[in-house]
Formats: structure tokens, C-alpha cells, sequence
């Protein structure tokens, strides 16, 4: 139980709302830096946008077609920086960029760009691109629509396929330097006196209880709300965030719409970065543990943030243009196992400018600037870039203070579960738990919790019925809700299948895996029947007002699908 009596007393030096990728940062890089931090987050860690990502650690090669080098150049740093501290959680990802003659950019165009997207990533690990022949391309992609191609580029980027977890592991690595993190818990007030928020008051939902830090003469606030950054700042103006939304909005948020599909006919091997045909616009064809996350969409959107869905449209375009590119693929509404759909945090530019060319390079907006001198925030930030605006957002509070910062440890220290493939740790576990797990599980558990597999086992060992398999077909273990419940933070279901395992995507929206889940939760964590009905009856609600397709809620039920694929990291 979280202590609100003793958060109340703490002197905190800086207080982030917000827990998704960027409030996780900073909070950990700030604690890193020996400030004392509280990080509130309204929702589940990473429930917000962190969640609703393409999941690809990137540069941006889009990017630079709006010469926002320093952006590319950032990002492709930051890449290589999550390579090495979470090897477990950050991939490379190979990426075919198809080259089609009536395509929008020709082949010297994007050979240029790849030049380019090389040399600002001059210091990095992974291959340099290289170009394809059509007929080469033809030769690797065989079920593309490749006739009309002239060639193809070929590149590495990274893919965060848990980015979920990586949110995750940064929050604990700040709770391990001594930061409070509270999940569950909504900023509903900012109290104010004269140029300096003073009070800052929450709702704890876990307990059903307000509480109200209040700030010392230096405490600061760092908002990184993301897509609700106004109605932040509305709660600071003790008005609501129609009046910000109105007068001085920061965000003007556009809407990115994914699907997931199983291995179809023709699936590609790796990932394809492709020229949508209707409208010119790019999306990502990407294998995504063992099934295809296929996105985005970017269309302007001012409608409410929760809940948020993919339209029936938004599903179609991403098909169609599957299909024209893969013809044998033939993917109807039916294929489509998951959709998901968030808002990105852009800048506010007003009308007139195309979604895409908006600017995602971050802002750190000082509302000094505004007459409240303790309060920044973040306006934009990929999940790319998060380490670097936690190292941002600790400087910007030292140089309020006057006071030089320390330098910031992020940049080598490695996150919590942090294991490389020749670790002979695994190879230990592999011999001391053979007779408790399957070999493809341990794999599974080193994927998705890199060292800490080794205290979900350690579950395992402790009451062996914890190994029993939450989905027949899939690696994942009674063993991972139990561990997400008393060791991750995780209080619903909704937690447990959708940002500690992937259980939503891959199980028929989770529902297959609740009732394991369940068992488990009774038998160890002393969850009752009743709780257990609430919670099912909330992750079922969830999943029709988000990630349901409006088209599959006409029919009476979501057919329970013969899930056969196995995660593989
Ligand atoms: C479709 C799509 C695809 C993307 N793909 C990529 C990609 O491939 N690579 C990449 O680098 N970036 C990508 N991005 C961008 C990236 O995902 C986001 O910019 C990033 O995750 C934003 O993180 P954040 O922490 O700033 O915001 P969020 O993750 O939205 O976190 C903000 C948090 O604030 C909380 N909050 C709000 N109000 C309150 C309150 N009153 N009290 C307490 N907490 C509150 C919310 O619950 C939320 O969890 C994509 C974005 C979208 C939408």
C-alpha cells in the first residue's frame, strides 16, 4: 500500500505529472541527479500515448525532407544510447523502403536521404543502408507488387516491441534512485500564489482518497501530460481546459490509428516502409512478435482523448493499402486481431498545415514566460528522444535554481533488466529451471523482462502451478500476472494484459487470457470472486470503447480466435 500521509511530508524538488515515456524520464533522470522527486501519473505508467506508439526507437528519415537535421541527428543518438543500456528492450529492425516509379520521390531522391540519415549517424553500431535493384527487391520480397518498382534502400533503425515495458523499466529505475511514483493518481488542482504553484492536489483511486503535496519555496513542476497538457495547464488556471483550449492552447494533437493482423499470405520477412497509393502518406508494415503491426494513420483530431478508436475508415485504408501492395494478402475486416489509436503531442500550429509536416522535434515551454515560474512543459517528444528531455527537463531545474547540474548518468547507465544474449546468467537458468519450464518460455521471459526474468521464475520455483500456460500456443506463464501484481505496479487486469505482456494483442483483445490470469490472481494474490468480476467487466469495457472495431461490436460476439503464434521477441 502507497503511503499518502508520508508523500504529503516529503520536500520534493521537483514533481513530474504525467508517467507515460517522458515523465518516467525525467523523474529518473532527476532522482539519478539526487533531486527528490514525485512522479503522479493519472492512469497506468505508459497508458497514454507511450502505449499507442509504431514502437520504432528512430530517426526520423521523414524528417529531414523538412531539413530538421538537429531532430534526426538527436534521435539517431538517442538510438544508439538505448541500444546499449536496454539491449533487451530496443532492437535494431531492418526497414525496405520500396521505390516505385509514380511514387513521390524517386530513387536518387531516397538514395540521397539515405546518404544523409548515414552520416548524421555517423558513430552508430548498426549497417549502413544500402540500395536495391528491382529485380533484387523482387527477388527478397516475392509476394510485393513490385512492378512498377525501380529499386529499393534498405536501412536499420530500432524497434521498442514492449515499449510499454521500456516506460516500465525507466519508472522502476527512478523508484531504485529514490523517486515516489504513484500511478492511479490524477492531478485534479494547482494551487497558486502569486508567480508559484504552491499545492498540488491528486486523487489516489486506490484508495479513493485525495491528498495535497504542498511546495517549497524552490519546488518545481514539470507537466508531461502529452496529449493532455492543456487541461493541465487548465487546472492550473483553476478553470477548465475548454478556457486554455480556447486562449492559449499548446497542443494541437493529431490522430495515429494501428492494426494488427497474424501472418498472411505474402507477410514480409522485415519490416516495409511504404508510400501509401491513395494519398502519397507513409506507413510501416512491421513484424511485430510474431504478428504485423501495420500503421499509422496522421489525420488532425480535436475530439476528446478518452476513449480514443480507430475508425472503421482509419481499419479500411490501412487493408486496402496493404493489399495493394502485398495483393496476395487479401486482408479483410475479419483478419484484423487488435487496433489501437493515440494522439501525438504536437505543437499547436492553428489551420492550414498538413498533419505530417507538423514539427515533432519537443519544446520545453517555461510559463515564466506566462507568470508561473515553477512550471515547464513539454510540448511534442517522441519515444525515441524521451532520455534526452529527462536529461533536458533536470537542467532546466537546476538553471532555475542558479545552480549548475551535476551531469547526467543516463546516458551509460543501463535500465534495470538490462542482459545481453551471451549472458551466462541465462544459460544458468536454462539448466536450473529445466524441469520447471519449457525452454521456449525461458526464451519468452528473457525477451520481454531481459534479467528480471529471473525473479519471475523465481515465482515459479516458490509454487510450480504459477508455470501453467495463461493462453494454449502462447510462452506466456501464470507466473507474469502474479509478478506484474506484486513487483511491476500493475492493479487491473487491463495492466496485466496490455502493458506487462501483450496478452490484449495476441489473446482475442485478452479476453482468452483473463480467466487464467484470474485463477492466478485468486490463488496468490488474494484476489476475491467479486473483485475479480469488476475487473473483468472493466477490461471488457475498455477494450469495446478502444481497441474493439466499431464494425466487430455489430456482431454479437468477438469470435475466440486459434491463436498459434509464439512471440519471439
Ligand atoms: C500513432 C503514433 C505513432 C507513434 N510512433 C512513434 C514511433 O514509432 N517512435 C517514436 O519515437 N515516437 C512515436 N510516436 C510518438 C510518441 O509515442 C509520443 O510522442 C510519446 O509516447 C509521448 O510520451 P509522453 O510521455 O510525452 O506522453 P504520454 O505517453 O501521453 O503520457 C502522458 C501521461 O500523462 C498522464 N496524465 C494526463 N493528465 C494527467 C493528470 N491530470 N494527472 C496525472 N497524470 C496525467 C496520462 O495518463 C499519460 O499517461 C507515435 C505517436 C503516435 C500517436
Amino acid at each position: 500500500m502507497r503511503d499518502l500521509q508520508a508523500l504529503q511530508r516529503r520536500d520534493y524538488d521537483l514533481i513530474v505529472i504525467g508517467g507515460g515515456i517522458n515523465g518516467a524520464a525525467t523523474a529518473r533522470d532527476a532522482a539519478l541527479r539526487g533531486l527528490s522527486v514525485l512522479l503522479i501519473e493519472k492512469g497506468d505508467f505508459a497508458s497514454g500515448t507511450t502505449s499507442w506508439s509504431t514502437r520504432l526507437i528512430h530517426g526520423g528519415l521523414r524528417y529531414l525532407e523538412y531539413f530538421e537535421f538537429h531532430l534526426v541527428r538527436g534521435s539517431l543518438r538517442e538510438r544508439e544510447i538505448l541500444l546499449r543500456t536496454a539491449p533487451h528492450l530496443a532492437k535494431p529492425i531492418q526497414m525496405t523502403i520500396p521505390i516505385y516509379k509514380q511514387g513521390s520521390r524517386s530513387y536518387w531522391e531516397i538514395q540521397a536521404g539515405m546518404i544523409l540519415y548515414d552520416l548524421l549517424s555517423y558513430d552508430k553500431s548498426l549497417p549502413n543502408h544500402r540500395m536495391l535493384s528491382a529485380r533484387k527487391l523482387r527477388q527478397l520480397f516475392r509476394s510485393l507488387d513490385a512492378e512498377q518498382s525501380c529499386g529499393a534502400a534498405q536501412y536499420y533503425d530500432g524497434q521498442a516491441a514492449y515499449a510499454e515495458r521500456l516506460c516500465l523499466e525507466i519508472v522502476l529505475d527512478a523508484q531504485v534512485a529514490g523517486a515516489d511514483v504513484l500511478n492511479y493518481a490524477t492531478v485534479t488542482a494547482l494551487g497558486r500564489v502569486g508567480d508559484r504553484i504552491t499545492a498540488l492536489t491528486a486523487h489516489d483511486q486506490i484508495a479513493d482518497e485525495s491528498f495535497t503535496v504542498t511546495l517549497s519555496e524552490t519546488a518545481v513542476v514539470v507537466n508531461t501530460s502529452g496529449p493532455w497538457v492543456d487541461q493541465v495547464l487548465g487546472l492550473e488556471q483553476g478553470q477548465g481546459a475548454e478556457a486554455v483550449l480556447g486562449r492559449d492552447r499548446k497542443i494541437g494533437g493529431t490522430k495515429g490509428s494501428h492494426i494488427i493482423v497474424d501472418p498472411f499470405p505474402g507477410a514480409p520477412s522485415a519490416a516495409l516502409y511504404i508510400e501509401a497509393k491513395s494519398d502519397g502518406r507513409p506507413y510501416f508494415i512491421t513484424p511485430w512478435l510474431g504478428q504485423y503491426l501495420i500503421g499509422t494513420t496522421d489525420l488532425k483530431y480535436d475530439g476528446p482523448l478518452d476513449p480514443l478508436k480507430a475508425s472503421n475508415d482509419e481499419v479500411d485504408y490501412l487493408l486496402r493499402e496493404t493489399n495493394q501492395v502485398i495483393p496476395t494478402a487479401r486482408l479483410t475486416r475479419a483478419d484484423v486481431r487488435f487496433t489501437y489509436s493515440g494522439i501525438r503531442p504536437l505543437p499547436y500550429v492553428g489551420e492550414g498545415k498538413k498533419a505530417g509536416s507538423i514539427s515533432r522535434d519537443h519544446i520545453l515551454y517555461d510559463h515564466g514566460k506566462d507568470g508561473v515560474v515553477n512550471l515547464v512543459s513539454l510540448i511534442g517528444g517522441k519515444l525515441t528522444t524521451h532520455r534526452q528531455v529527462g536529461e533536458e527537463m533536470t537542467n532546466w531545474a537546476f538553471q532555475k535554481w542558479g545552480k549548475t547540474a551535476p551531469p547526467s548518468p543516463t546516458r551509460d547507465r543501463a535500465l534495470p533488466g538490462c542482459i545481453w544474449p551471451d549472458d551466462p546468467r541465462r544459460a544458468e537458468a536454462a539448466a536450473h529451471y529445466r524441469t520447471l519450464v519449457p525452454a521456449s518460455v525461458l526464451e519468452h521471459l528473457f525477451q520481454m523482462y531481459g534479467a528480471r526474468a529471473l525473479e519471475v521464475l523465481a515465482l515459479v520455483e516458490d509454487a510450480p502451478d504459477l508455470a501453467t500456460p495463461i493462453v494454449p500456443g502462447l510462452p506466456d506463464i501464470q507466473a507474469q500476472a502474479v509478478y506484474a501484481i506484486q513487483a511491476e505496479m500493475a492493479h487491473t487486469l487491463l495492466d496485466i494484459t496490455r502493458r506487462r505482456t501483450t496478452l490484449a494483442m495476441q489473446a482475442n483483445y485478452g479476453h482468452d487470457a483473463l480467466p487464467s490470469i484470474v485463477a492466478a490472481l485468486q490463488t496468490h494474490c488474494g484476489w476475491t470472486t467479486a473483485q475479480s468480476e469488476i475487473q473483468i467487466a472493466q477490461h471488457q469495457a475498455f477494450m469495446e470503447a478502444n481497441c474493439i472495431p466499431d464494425y466487430a461490436l455489430d456482431t454479437p460476439a468477438v469470435p475466440s480466435q486459434a491463436v498459434g503464434v509464439v512471440a519471439s521477441g
